[in-house]
C-alpha cells in the first residue's frame, strides 16, 4: 500500500511538474548504457518525453528547468527484461496449473495491473512479454490501456497466446473426455501460417513458439516442431515485419529454431558449445532465463548455500559458461512472474554471479536489450534524442550489481514516477 501512495503522490506531483517539462537531473553518476564507466558529475537534461542532453553542467543550457536532485544515486538508462509473463504470480503461490485452470480472465488482468505498477517502481521501463498463458490476448488489451496511460507500467510488447505444437503443452493429466483449456493456441504443419496470421491480426508484436516442451516418455524435454514448420511460422511473422521468439531448453530444438531463423532463444539450459557457436554466428539472442531455474529449485525444497547445487541450477550455470566463451549475445531475460515481478534485478545478480561482469550485465539489460527489440535508436542509452527512460539507484552497479534493486527514482517517457 505504501508504494502505491507514493505512486500517487508523484503521479500528482509529475502532474503539476509537467507544465514545465524540463527536468535537469542531478546524479552523482551516469552510466550511459554502452560504455565502459560511469561518467561521474553528469547531468541529463530531459524535455517533452525525451533527452536533450547529458553531459557535464556546465556544457548544458538547462535554463528553466526544474532541478531533480539525485544525490548519492547512479542514474541509468531504464531497464528491460526481455523475458517477462505480467500474467503469471509465482507458483509457491497457486500452481501454474491452478492459474491457467481456475483464475478468471478478470482476476489474472487484475494481478497483472499490480504486477506492472511493481515492475516500473522496480525500474524497469520495458518488458517483451513471453506469452499470456491461456489468459488469451487480454496482455494485447493491458499493453493498450498502459498506452492510454490508464494503468501505470513498463512500455510493453507481447506475444499474445503463443503456439505450440499439438499435443505437446499443458494443463495436462485429465480424463480423455475432459477437454482442459491450454496455455497456449496449438496448431501444426500447413495451419502455422494460419494461426501466425491470426496472432498478428489479434495484436502481438513477437510470434513465439515452443520449439520442444516436456512431452518425452519420461516426462523429459523433446524437440516439437520440424524445421520446416518453424520455418513457415517465423516466415509468415516476417513478412509483417515481427520477429520471432522461440522457447527452447534442448540442444536439438535450439539447433531447429537457429536454421529457421528466429530471433532469441529462451532457456537454452542443454545448450552446447556448437549450438552456442551457432547462435553467435547467426546472431541469434540467448535469454537464459537463470533466476525462474533458481526460483523453481527453491519451490522444490532447495536452500542455496546449505544445500548441493540442483541439476537444473548446474546446467544452467554450464550453458551460461559456454555462452559467454562462445561470444553469444546473452539477453537480460528473467521469465519474472514464475518468480515475483518487481524482482527481475535478481536475474542480473544471478548473471554476474554466473560469469559475466556488472557492466556487461548491465549492457544487457539497457543497450544490449534495446537493440534485439529493434528499438536500439529509441531507448536502453543515455543520449540526445532517446526517450526519457531513466531511473537511478543507491550506491554503484560496477561495484555491487545488487544496488539495482535499490531504486529511488523513475521517469518513464518523462513523467516521474518515483523520486528519493
Ligand atoms: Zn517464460
Amino acid at each position: 500500500m505504501r508504494g502505491f501512495a507514493v505512486f500517487i503522490f508523484f503521479i500528482f506531483i509529475s502532474s503539476v511538474v509537467t507544465a514545465t517539462d524540463r527536468y535537469l537531473l542531478v546524479p552523482d553518476a551516469v552510466f550511459d548504457g554502452e560504455s565502459n564507466q560511469l561518467h561521474e558529475n553528469w547531468v541529463v537534461l530531459v524535455q517533452d518525453h525525451r533527452i536533450i542532453a547529458a553531459g557535464a553542467r556546465a556544457e548544458i543550457d538547462a535554463q528553466g528547468a526544474q532541478i531533480i536532485d539525485l544525490a548519492g544515486l547512479t542514474l541509468l538508462p531504464g531497464l528491460i527484461d526481455l523475458h517477462s509473463h505480467i500474467l503469471l504470480h509465482p507458483y509457491n503461490e497457486t500452481s501454474w496449473n491452478d492459474q491457467v485452470l481456475k483464475e478468471s480472465f478478470a482476476e489474472r488482468a487484475a494481478r497483472a495491473t499490480n504486477h506492472l505498477r511493481a515492475a516500473l517502481m522496480a525500474g524497469f521501463t520495458t518488458y517483451r512479454d513471453l506469452g499470456s498463458e491461456g489468459a488469451g490476448y487480454t496482455d494485447v488489451g493491458l499493453a493498450q490501456a498502459l498506452e492510454k496511460g490508464v494503468i501505470p507500467g513498463p512500455r510493453l510488447l507481447v506475444a499474445g497466446p503463443a503456439i505450440v505444437a499439438t499435443g505437446s503443452y499443458g494443463p495436462k493429466g485429465f480424463a480423455d473426455h475432459v477437454n482442459p483449456p491450454l496455455g497456449a493456441e496449438e496448431a501444426d504443419g500447413a495451419d502455422l501460417v494460419r494461426v501466425v496470421r491470426d496472432q498478428i491480426g489479434g495484436g502481438v508484436d513477437w510470434v513465439k513458439v515452443y520449439a520442444d516442451y516436456r512431452w518425452g516418455p519420461k516426462g523429459e524435454a523433446r524437440p516439437t516442431f520440424s524445421v520446416e514448420e518453424l520455418t513457415s511460422i517465423v516466415e509468415t511473422a516476417a513478412s509483417s515485419g515481427r520477429p520471432t521468439v522461440a522457447h527452447a531448453g534442448t540442444a536439438e530444438g535450439m539447433r531447429r529454431a537457429i536454421l529457421a531463423g528466429v530471433e532469441t532463444i529462451e532457456h537454452g539450459s542443454d545448450g552446447t558449445a556448437e549450438i552456442f557457436a551457432q547462435m553467435a554466428a547467426e546472431g541469434v539472442a540467448w535469454c537464459p532465463t537463470l533466476a525462474a531455474g533458481e526460483a523453481i529449485s527453491a519451490y522444490g525444497g532447495w536452500q542455496k548455500g546449505i544445500d548441493p547445487t540442483p541439476a537444473r541450477v548446474l546446467k544452467s550455470q554450464r550453458a551460461f559458461e559456454l555462452a559467454l566463451a562462445a561470444g553469444v549475445t546473452i539477453c537480460m531475460g528473467s521469465d519474472v512472474g514464475v518468480f515475483p515481478h518487481g524482482e527481475s534485478a535478481w536475474e542480473m545478480e544471478l548473471m554476474e554471479e554466473y560469469g559475466m561482469s556488472n557492466i556487461d550485465v548491465l549492457r544487457a539489460a539497457t543497450s544490449v536489450n534495446a537493440e534485439i527489440l529493434h528499438m536500439g535508436s529509441e531507448i536502453g542509452t543515455v543520449a540526445p534524442d532517446y526517450l526519457a527512460d531513466l531511473i537511478a539507484v543507491a550506491g554503484n552497479p560496477l561495484e555491487d550489481i545488487s544496488v539495482l534493486r535499490n531504486v529511488q527514482f523513475v521517469m518513464k517517457d518523462g513523467y516521474i514516477y518515483r523520486a528519493p
